[in-house]
């Protein structure tokens, strides 16, 4: 039994991945796009699942096959670790549908049609909120009336669980530290991002709220605002309040800034002087640092500052921007540490630096396969 697979879905795709956990192999990595977007592509999600059957034809062995991980992007409060899948959890992640309107319901499709294709074999999910249900109470809360609170479940849930409770634990390992002895901000800059705050290897504070629309610039999400711009934007132009969402997170961030949601676009574009994208860039740089701050508060002392996902690994200019001026703090970058090009996990602080500044590739599939392992034992 030494087979999982990991699953995916997003509102329009499937991604996964069949890892070999005796030596924690890929054995396969495949995704379909473009689900239920044009006549003569994939209509949707079950027969999305039929696809990725046919391409693992040859390569999965049911008979070795001890778990379906399934990303699950919305847990609520309910759900606080990698869960067995039942018609009850089922229910409940229906349930938690207008939290997360385009995601659960993909996801829950996926879910059925893998119950349909393993009916013998154990399903876990594993929640993008749940690493952020250890919040204390004043983190998560928003100061508005108890009815939302209690009836409407507003309150700061966070995202990117997965990847923050992977990276934080691959960071401390990298310090030579048990998890439960460090403290540290965890960067993860991707299409989407977030910070988190995490001390003794909880997280205790993380910048995406009751959705993913909250905190950091993103690659097409505007992250914090005045919430009465919605308002004031409807007053202004008569859009409703779903077409300003679609505008906050579909067309902001980067892509408003810059001109697009790829950071590689930006960068070109500021080094040949286009005021946009470099106005882009320094605002980027300087929402990372405000929550670097806010979260060196929260902490009281950190021992790491942690870059991950595909702007965090992979462009120094960002890093750099992201901490300067911190130095009186404590926290430092290596020009010569930080250019060096790497896949591996690693230091770009110098060594006198009171801070570690770590680089930590993010692995969201081989968490989710540990965590689905893990619990079916
Ligand atoms: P992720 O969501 O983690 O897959 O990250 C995807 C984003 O990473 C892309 O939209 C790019 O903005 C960014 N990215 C990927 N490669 C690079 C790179 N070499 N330099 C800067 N940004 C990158």
């Amino acid at each position: 039994m030494n087979q999982v697979l990991v699953l995916n879905s997003g509102s329009s795709s499937i991604k996964y991945q069949l890892l070999d956990m005796a030596d924690r192999s890929r054995l396969a990595v495949g995704h379909v796009e473009r689900i239920g977007e044009s006549a003569g592509a994939v209509p949707d999600h079950a027969a999305g699942m039929q696809v990725v059957l046919r391409e693992l034809e040859g390569r999965l062995d049911r008979s070795v096959l001890a778990a379906v991980g399934h990303r699950v992007v919305h847990g609520g409060d309910r759900f606080h670790g990698p869960t067995l899948i039942d018609d009850e959890v089922c229910a409940a992640i229906k349930e938690l549908i207008p939290l997360a309107p385009l995601h659960n319901p993909a996801n829950l499709t996926l879910i059925d049609a893998a119950r349909a294709a393993f009916p013998d074999v154990p399903q876990v999910a594993v929640f993008d909120t749940a690493f952020h249900q250890t919040l204390p109470p004043p983190a998560h809360t928003y100061a508005v009336p108890a009815a939302w609170r209690e009836e409407l479940g507003v309150r700061r849930y966070g995202f990117h669980g997965t990847s923050h409770q992977y990276v934080s634990r691959r960071a401390a390992e990298l310090l030579g530290r048990r998890p439960e002895e460090v403290n540290m901000i965890v960067l993860h800059l991707g299409n989407g991002a977030s910070a988190c705050a995490v001390r003794q290897g909880k997280s205790v504070d993380t910048s995406m709220g009751m959705t993913p629309l909250e905190g950091l610039i993103m690659g097409t999400r505007s992250g914090d605002l005045d919430p009465a711009i919605t308002a004031y934007i409807a007053r202004r132009t008569g859009q409703s309040a779903e077409q300003t969402d679609e505008v906050l997170n579909k067309a902001s961030g980067m892509q408003a800034l810059g001109g697009s949601n790829d950071m590689r676009d930006i960068a070109t574009a500021a080094a040949g002087g286009d005021p946009g994208a470099t106005l882009a860039l320094d605002a980027y740089c300087y929402r990372i640092r405000k929550y670097i701050g806010a979260y060196l508060a929260v902490l009281g002392r950190i021992d790491a500052v942690v870059f991950t996902a595909g702007v965090g690994e992979n462009d120094p200019d960002v890093r750099a921007g992201a901490v300067a001026g911190l130095e009186h703090l404590g926290i430092a970058i290596s020009p010569k540490r930080n250019a060096a090009r790497s896949r591996e996990a690693r230091y770009i602080s110098p060594f006198w630096a009171a801070t570690a500044v770590l680089v930590v590739p993010t692995d969201e599939e081989i968490e989710i396969a540990d965590q689905a392992l893990a619990l079916v034992g």
